[in-house]
C-alpha cells in the first residue's frame, strides 16, 4: 500500500501519514493533488483540488466557485479574502490566476482548507476535557475605552458566562484570571499551558474607528515560528514545520466564528490569522475571539447588555460541542 509520493507531501505532518493512509487509500488512487512550483512556493490548482474533493469547479473572469457537499467556497484571483459557506476567511497567500485555472498555495490548502472542510481527518487531535477561558487585559491594563466601559470589564463578565454554560455541557473550566487583576501574557500562558487535556480561548473585545463593528477570530499564522529568511531558505519545508497545532487551531477557530456569526447574525470580519503571544506560546488548540467593537456605539450598546452576553456564550458554547463532536468523528 505505496500511497502516491506526490500527494501525501502534500500536506499532512509526516506523523500523520501512517494513519491516514488507509483513510485515504480509495480516494488517494484516482486523484492526487496538482502541485505548481512558483516564485518559490508550492500551489494547488484548483481544478486538482475540486477533483480531489469531488467538488464541481466554476470560473467566471476573476471570481471562482467550488461546489461540492455542504460546501460552497468562493474565492478572487489575486486576493486573500475567501468564503466558506459565506464565512470569511483571509489566506496566507492571495489566490493566484494561472490561465483558464488558479492556483492556491498548499500552505493554506492543508493548514486551512483542509482542516476546515475536514475536522474528523485531523487526526491525532486529543481529545479535551478542558476549556481554559482568558479574559484578556485586567488590573493596571484595562484593554481598550469603550462607549460603556473598559474591554476588560466586559471580556471578564462574557468568561463568566462562558464558564456557566460549559460547566452545564460539562467541561471543565479553568479562567486565566477571575477578578480584576492584571496578568503578564508569560504568566497567562503559564497558566494555560499546565491545564492537560485542555483548548484555550483568548477574549477580547475590537476598538476601531467610526462605523467599524463585527467579530474577529484569530488562529495563529500557519508559519509564524519561521522567519521569512528561513521560509525563504527552505520553502519545501514550509508546512512541515512550525506549529504542530495549526489544524487544530484553524478548525476550532472556524467552529467558534461561524457559531457566532450565524446565530447572532453578527458582522463577519473574517477568521484570520496572527501571531500574537497568547497563539504563538500556546501548547493547546488556540484562539483569540474578538467578540465585536466596544467603541461602536451600537454594538457597545450591546456588549454592555448581559443578555447578548449570553448568546454570545452560547454561541461559543455550542461551537466548542461541535468541535468536541467533530474531532472525534473518526
Ligand atoms: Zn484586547
Amino acid at each position: 500500500m505505496k500511497p502516491p509520493q506526490n500527494k501525501y507531501r502534500l500536506c499532512l505532518p509526516r506523523l500523520l501519514l501512517v494513519g491516514l493512509a488507509a483513510a485515504f487509500l480509495l480516494v488517494s488512487e484516482v486523484r492526487a493533488w496538482e502541485v505548481v512550483n512558483y516564485q518559490d512556493r508550492d500551489y494547488v490548482t484548483l481544478a486538482s483540488l475540486a477533483d480531489f474533493y469531488g467538488f464541481r469547479h466554476e470560473v467566471n473572469d476573476k471570481h471562482l466557485w467550488l461546489r461540492g457537499g455542504n460546501f460552497v467556497i468562493k474565492g478572487v484571483a489575486n486576493s486573500r479574502d475567501l468564503f466558506i459557506n459565506q464565512i470569511k476567511f483571509v489566506l496566507s497567500y492571495p489566490i493566484l490566476p494561472k490561465g483558464r485555472d488558479h492556483l492556491v498555495s498548499r500552505l493554506d490548502l492543508c493548514k486551512l482548507i483542509d482542516p476546515v472542510i475536514r475536522p474528523h481527518f485531523i487526526k491525532d487531535a486529543s481529545p479535551f476535557t478542558t476549556v481554559v477561558v482568558d479574559p484578556g487585559h485586567g488590573g493596571e491594563d484595562p484593554g481598550s475605552k469603550g462607549v460603556y466601559g473598559h474591554e476588560k470589564e466586559y471580556t471578564l463578565r462574557l468568561a463568566r458566562q462562558l464558564r456557566v454554560r460549559l460547566e452545564g455541557e460539562g467541561f471543565k473550566v479553568v479562567m486565566t484570571r477571575d477578578e480584576d487583576k492584571y496578568l503578564s501574557l508569560p504568566e497567562r500562558m503559564g497558566i494555560a499551558n499546565r491545564i492537560e487535556n485542555s483548548i484555550f480561548i483568548s477574549l477580547h473585545f475590537n476598538y476601531g474607528s467610526k462605523g467599524i463593528s463585527g467579530i474577529e477570530t484569530f488562529a495563529l499564522s500557519p508559519d509564524a515560528t519561521r522567519s521569512p529568511k528561513e521560509r525563504s531558505r527552505d520553502p519545501e519545508q514550509e508546512t512541515l514545520q512550525g506549529n504542530q497545532l495549526d489544524a487544530e487551531n484553524i478548525a476550532l477557530a472556524t467552529a467558534v466564528h461561524v457559531s457566532v456569526i450565524k446565530k447572532l447574525r453578527a458582522v463577519d470580519r473574517g477568521i484570520k490569522r496572527a501571531s500574537w503571544a497568547v497563539l504563538k506560546w500556546s501548547e493547546k488548540p488556540a484562539i483569540l475571539f474578538e467578540g465585536g467593537f466596544i467603541t461602536d456605539k451600537e454594538e457597545s450598546r450591546k456588549i454592555a447588555d448581559v443578555r447578548h452576553r449570553e448568546r454570545l456564550a452560547s454561541a461559543i458554547t455550542d461551537a466548542i460541542v461541535n468541535f468536541r463532536d467533530a474531532l472525534t468523528l473518526r
